[in-house]
This record gives C-alpha cells, structure tokens and sequence, in this order.
C-alpha cells in the first residue's frame, strides 16, 4: 500500500503571531505540494493567525499540545474541542521535550491520544531514545514500550489514521541526523511492533515520520526508505529550506 508522505513542521517556542503570519506568507508558495502532506504545528498563540494564513492553501495545521480535558479549572491549558474549532487538524502528543521537561509519562500520554481522537484530531505521536540508551543496545526495547504504552485502548482502525514521529533525542537540534540506517531500522521496527499488537493492514497504513536534524540535503535520502514516510522537522521549518524539504 503507498502511504502518503507528511511532512510537519514543528515550530516549537517560536515566532510571535506577526512572525507566524509573515513565515506563512513566505513560505506559501515553496512548500505547495500536490503528492505530500504538509502540516504546522505552531505555538497555542498563534494557531489562530496561522489558520487563517493559510486558508486556500495545501498547509493544514496542527498543535503541538493538548490537555485531557474538555474544559474547566485547569489554567493555561488548552483542550482538544478548543483546538477543534479554532480549525486545527493534527496534534503533537510525547515530544521529548515535554517528555522531560514538563515530565509527561506515558500514561498521561495515553490520555492524550485518546482525547485527541475523541475529538477528532489526528495525534502525531513521538518516541524517541537517548543516546545512552542507545549505546546500551536498548533502543527498540524502549521505543517499544513507548509505542505500546501509548496507545493502549487504541484501536487498529484509529492507528490507521494517526502518524508516529520517530525522534531519537540524541539528533533533536543537536544537527546530527541519525543515519539513513538508523533512522529506517528503527521506523521499521514501529512498523513491525504496530503488526504485532494489531494486524498487518494496520501496521501497512500508519504514517511513520523521521524527526532529528532533517534539513534541505537529508530529506531526500531519509524519505527514500520504505518505512519513512516523511519527517517532523523543527529547526528547518522555520526558514525557507522547509519548501526545499516539502519538494524533496
Ligand atoms: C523536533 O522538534 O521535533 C525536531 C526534530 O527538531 P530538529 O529538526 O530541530 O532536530
């Protein structure tokens, strides 16, 4: 089965909502695409502006956060039927970054993959190892139990339509890719970890993106393997280069 490929942006804590609206301005016509996904996960702030920057274009966007619960006394969050309405598509849930600095584990993130589906949004879904990790040999070990963890109570049919980021920590802004082996070997074990809790048809139709340090010279090679089926990016997809990534 051809996947289609989705290539996301992940802005992170960046670009004002006048930024916001000014890079969507720039970046409009680079990454037009009619083969590829391409989505913006932006900051809470400027989902608004964004939405409406890129009305009538291939851009869809997505969050980069949500909380469990619809609505209430939980100040400073922002809840999937918010997200919803103000137009958002798609939801980072587990990057690592909130994995360590807001110390989100995976049960928590459970929760989250479920409210997003609930609510209709499509959760991109990150896992990822340290370095130490990896050179203890425990990669697919942890990465495993990330992926079963999170999507306990998930079903085959909602896996098929959901996109899991593999991101080792180790090649998060740091500038270093892991290699084109790397990144394939691990992508292709999700795949084969998704076979086994469901089935081969599921395993077939999930998204599997690549995200550490992929820019403008790597995207291509990466892309090319058979279970990478596009990239999370945060640095590049800030800048110009994003189109040149998106056109790979
Ligand atoms: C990310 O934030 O998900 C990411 C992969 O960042 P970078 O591309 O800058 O390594």
């Amino acid at each position: 089965m051809a996947r289609r490929k989705i290539i996301a942006g992940n802005w992170k804590m960046n670009m004002t909502p006048s930024q916001a609206v000014a890079l969507c301005a720039e970046l409009k016509d680079l990454v037009k695409s009619d083969s590829v996904d391409v989505v913006y996960c932006v900051p809470a702030i400027d989902i608004v502006p964004v939405v409406e920057a890129v009305k009538g274009t291939n851009v869809q966007v997505g969050a980069e956060n949500l909380y469990i619960e619809d609505k209430g006394a939980y100040t400073g969050e922002i809840s999937a039927p918010m997200l919803v309405d103000a137009g958002v598509k798609f939801v980072i849930i587990g990057h690592s970054e909130r994995r360590e600095y807001f110390k989100e584990d995976d049960a928590f993130l459970n929760k989250k993959v479920k409210k997003a589906f609930e609510a209709g949004l499509t959760p991109i879904l990150c896992c990822g190892e340290t370095l130490e990790q990896r050179e203890m040999g425990v990669t697919m070990d942890w990465i495993r139990l990330q992926i079963k963890s999170d999507l306990v109570g998930i079903t085959a049919d909602q896996v098929k339509s959901m996109v899991i980021a593999y991101e080792p920590i180790w090649a998060i802004g740091t500038g270093k890719t892991a290699t084109t082996e790397q990144a394939e070997e691990v992508c292709k074990g999700i795949r084969e970890c998704i076979a086994e809790i469901y089935d081969a048809a599921t395993a077939d139709a999930v998204r599997i993106q690549y995200g550490g340090s992929v820019n403008a010279g790597n995207a291509a090679e990466l892309f090319a393997q058979p279970d990478i089926d596009g990239g999370l990016v945060g640095g590049a997809s800030l800048k110009a280069d994003f189109g040149k990534i998106v056109n790979y």
